[in-house]
């Protein structure tokens, strides 16, 4: 595509002022009068708009294709929660408006929102309380770790190891990194967390173990088989269970965290709860809480008085400022309109079709791509392992050739060539197939050429590209020649 600069023809202009309009030499002092024009492009309305709207084709996204990112949840978000969420009285409503004056319920409906969201989260977890306060999952696992610090110092202890998972989400090991706790690792075995490894580590660190963070289906597409010894091996030594909810989508309706021992959640709404997701945000990841950790949830929470609500400040307990009570507020009423659209019932409908998929999928591959963990059903997602020879990289970018977004690729880590791939609910049985029917040629193409597998992507504006460069040193211009 040409530049919007390279598009430019002196004196071409999408505007004109009308005479009378004041002049900016009239209203500014002279110094502050920019001696000459700024270089920006001459271009008619047209120009633009056509410029514009050709860059936003050059996107890719789930409304125009299949999207099967592994670990992201990247599922057909229906359009009604956009409405909800731009509905005048949400997204006109400023977030400092007093909550009562003087008999005016300015933003009641706002807080009824917050309280009654929180209620949904707290049944679909079986939680205790919930605060909107993080933007974004990693930034509910700092909170939620913070949380777990907070336990312990109220006990009047400081434990500085926070065991997890091998395959779990880099985020983990950084968020309690962040909050001032050592990462230790936990092998896994057969996909799981290995029962002696933890053992081990416990008997190591003993009462130095602030607690665990778990991924559950973890990051394989598996569920955990050793989870009542794993809650049984942490409360012995009185340390926590996090849980992160990323996955959700698998077990909605299904399984209950609080309910099966764990004592802190985060969710990533944007992943599960009618947020379309992807390009950097706008997320939320509200941390919910049970019994134990329900003293230290951030000020202010949402309280139901009668039939009014207020903030209740006073929370001696309470952790410090995440981020502001409402949280990302879009994105929370999306997930109140999303959860009270599908219901109870239809939330666990929807895990179950993202866990059909994943399986259909999975069976459909398994003459095309090495699958590990094949004995196994998966839950919402799947790992898969570039046959012999081939390079997870290069099928990835054949898939591009064929408009197809490629699956998360070398993650987790502990499966080689990994290709991780999450269909979600929302595909239909002929997309899946289309998909297959992609990968099939790819690996066809991969094994009687793979030279030519290794140029691909070919009908894309940037061809192969050095990714760490490409994120370190960004070039933010249009020049892209
Ligand atoms: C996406 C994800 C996160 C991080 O969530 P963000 O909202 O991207 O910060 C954490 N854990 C897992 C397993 C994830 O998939």
């Amino acid at each position: 595509m040409k530049t919007i600069f390279a598009k430019s023809v002196p004196g071409r202009s999408a505007w004109r002022l009308n005479s009378d309009a004041p002049k900016a030499a009239d209203m500014l002092p002279a110094g502050l009068l920019r001696q000459d024009p700024p270089r920006l492009p001459e271009c008619s309305e047209l120009d633009v708009v056509r410029h514009f709207t050709g860059l936003s084709r050059l996107n890719y996204s789930v409304d125009a294709n299949f999207y099967p990112l592994g670990s992201c949840t990247m599922k057909y978000n229906p359009k009604f929660t956009e409405y909800v969420a731009a509905l005048p009285g949400f997204s006109r409503l400023h977030p400092m408006l007093p909550q009562l004056t003087r008999g005016v319920a300015w933003a009641q409906g706002a807080l009824r929102c917050l309280y009654e969201a929180e209620q949904w989260l707290c049944e679909l977890t079986g939680m205790k309380a919930f605060t909107f306060q993080p933007m974004a999952g990693a930034n509910g696992e700092f909170a939620g770790v913070k949380l777990m610090a907070a336990y312990h110092a109220a006990k009047g202890r400081k434990r500085t190891k926070m065991l997890i998972p091998d395959a779990a989400h880099g985020t983990n090991p950084a968020s309690a990194a962040l909050a001032g706790f050592d990462a230790v690792n936990i092998e896994s075995r057969d996909g799981m967390v290995d029962p002696e490894a933890l053992a081990r580590a416990i008997a190591e660190h003993g009462e130095n173990v602030a607690g665990l963070m778990m991924t559950c289906p973890n990051t394989l597409g598996l569920m955990e088989v050793h989870l009542p010894r794993i809650v049984e091996e942490l409360r012995r030594i009185d340390a926590l269970l996090y849980y992160d909810g990323a996955n959700m989508n698998a077990i909605m309706g299904k399984m209950r965290v609080g309910d099966v021992g764990f004592d802190v959640v985060h969710l990533n709404v944007h992943k599960t709860l009618g947020t379309p997701h992807g390009g950097g945000g706008p997320g939320a990841g509200p941390v919910g809480v049970g019994e134990r950790l329900l003293p230290f949830l951030p000020a202010p929470r949402v309280i139901k008085n009668g039939d009014s609500y207020r903030l209740n400040y006073n929370l001696p307990q309470a952790i410090g400022y995440i981020g502001p009570f409402y949280g990302s507020f879009a994105v929370v009423i999306r997930a109140l309109a999303y959860m009270m659209r599908l219901g109870g019932e239809g939330l666990s409908r929807a895990s179950e079709y993202a866990v059909l998929n994943a399986n259909y999928l999975k069976k459909k591959l398994e003459d095309v791509l090495d699958i590990p963990y094949a004995h196994r059903l998966c839950a919402h997602e799947f790992v898969a392992s570039a046959p012999d020879g081939l390079h997870a990289l290069d099928i990835a970018k054949g898939l591009l050739d064929r408009g197809i977004h490629a699956p998360t690729i070398y993650f987790p880590l502990i499966v080689k060539e990994c290709l991780m791939a999450e269909p979600t609910e929302t595909e239909s049985r002929e997309t899946l197939d289309e998909y297959v029917q992609a990968l099939t040629e790819i690996v066809a193409q991969g094994k009687a050429d793979p030279q030519g597998l290794a140029a691909a992507p070919v009908s894309l504006p940037v061809r192969r590209m050095d990714e760490t460069a490409a994120a370190r040193q960004m070039v933010l211009t249009e020049d892209m020649a």
